[in-house]
Order: C-alpha cells, then sequence, then structure tokens
C-alpha cells in the first residue's frame, strides 16, 4: 500500500486548427466513442476526469484532469491566448494527417501556448491516420516535424478507430504529472534556501 497519496489538479488542452479531430479525440479518449458528423466547437469546453499514478514504491498522484477542448479559430487564439492558456500543465497539438497544411500551422499553436503555459509538456498529435494510406507521412513532413519539433514525442492517432489515442492522452498525463512534481521539488528547494537565508 502507498504511504503517500499527492493530489494534483492539471489544466490540459488541445489545440490545433479547425476540424483536425481535437473535439474527437476527446469523446474516443473519454466515452471510447467516435461521430461522424461535425459540429463545431464553439469557445471551449471542458471535461473533467482523473488519473492516477505511482511515482515511487511508496507515494501515488491522483491528479484530477480538466481537458479544455478548444475552438481552433486563430483570430480569437492571438487575441485571448492568456485566459485560454494561463495555467495548462499539458497539452496536445494535433493536425490532420489528410491536410498537411495543419500541420504545419501546429508551429503557431504551439507558440502560443507555450507563450502563456512556459515550457510544459506537449505531444504533437497526427490524427486521422486511417484516411492516410500506411497511415504514416511522407519524408517530407518527416523531414520538417524533426526539425521543427526536435525531441517532442509525436503520436500518429485515429479518433474513428482509436488507434493510438488512448496512448498519446495517456503519455501526456504522465508527462504532464512529472512536469509539476519537477517543478514543485525546484520550488521547495528554493523555499528552504529562502527560510535559510531568514534566519
Ligand atoms: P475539431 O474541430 O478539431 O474539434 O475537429 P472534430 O473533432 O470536430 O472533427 C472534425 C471532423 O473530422 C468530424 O467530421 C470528425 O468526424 C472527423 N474526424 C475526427 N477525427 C477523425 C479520424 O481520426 N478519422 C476520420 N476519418 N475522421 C475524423
Ligand atoms: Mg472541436
Amino acid at each position: 500500500m502507498p504511504r503517500t497519496i499527492r493530489r494534483m489538479k492539471l489544466k490540459i488542452c488541445l489545440v490545433g486548427e479547425r476540424a483536425v479531430g481535437k473535439t474527437s479525440l476527446i469523446h474516443r479518449y473519454v466515452h471510447n466513442a467516435f461521430d461522424d458528423a461535425y459540429r463545431a466547437t464553439l469557445g471551449s469546453k471542458l471535461h473533467l476526469l482523473s488519473f492516477s499514478k505511482h511515482v515511487t514504491a511508496d507515494e501515488i498522484v491522483e491528479a484530477q484532469i480538466a481537458l479544455f477542448d478548444l475552438m481552433g479559430e486563430r483570430a480569437p487564439r492571438d487575441v485571448f491566448r492568456d485566459a485560454m492558456f494561463w495555467g495548462a500543465h499539458g497539452f496536445l497539438a494535433v493536425a490532420d494527417l489528410s491536410r498537411p497544411q495543419t500541420l504545419y500551422q501546429l508551429p503557431g499553436w504551439v507558440q502560443a501556448v507555450a507563450s502563456v503555459a512556459g515550457d510544459v509538456p506537449y505531444t504533437v498529435v497526427l490524427n486521422k491516420s486511417d484516411l492516410v494510406p500506411g497511415g504514416t507521412i511522407g519524408p517530407q513532413e518527416t523531414r520538417w516535424l524533426l526539425a521543427t519539433f526536435p525531441r517532442i514525442p509525436y503520436a500518429l492517432t485515429s479518433a474513428k478507430t482509436s488507434e493510438g489515442v488512448s496512448r498519446a492522452f495517456q503519455d501526456l498525463l504522465e508527462r504532464s504529472v512529472d512536469g509539476v512534481l519537477v517543478r514543485s521539488r525546484a520550488r521547495r528547494k528554493i523555499n528552504v534556501v529562502a527560510g535559510r537565508l531568514l534566519m
């Protein structure tokens, strides 16, 4: 039995151009279902879930997750980025494999979140793998991806068939929990040093 239970709250966002599959990925992960009809997300929608992770043999993290499904419009993103991304602990940057231009828009989305939330974990998600023969990306896109997002994990997913979806979410949630633990340890160290100075 773990001796310590650590509770935390995480804000996780999904970003990317409209119709890349952000709402569908959440629907697949949270309800294990898929809907072919497209309904644009107005504003943002919130889904709450919980996630737990053993960090050591006797420490378990129980996280409450708020998944923010954001609309894929660039104009509100640029005007309201503080309100949308403030306090995010991690995010999925989603592109549509059948529309390469959505891939080339990702740096703008990543930059928008990072400028507000700081250096938090994220994954580049290449969705709709079921629509692409072989379910993967071409050599040109691969080269661009590796050059643009070095060391950033990426995931091939299909919200339609469910391929890769839960793995992509779970991996991001784990890295987001780890990110919070690392930052809070760093903060504790600073507090201890400050405490000593005060004495
Ligand atoms: P959002 O605007 O990014 O939230 O995109 P949606 O989740 O609303 O999806 C846009 C459209 O793409 C909808 O018609 C979905 O049914 C469809 N879609 C989403 N994910 C997939 C997928 O993995 N494969 C296929 N074939 N269609 C998808
Ligand atoms: Mg949507």
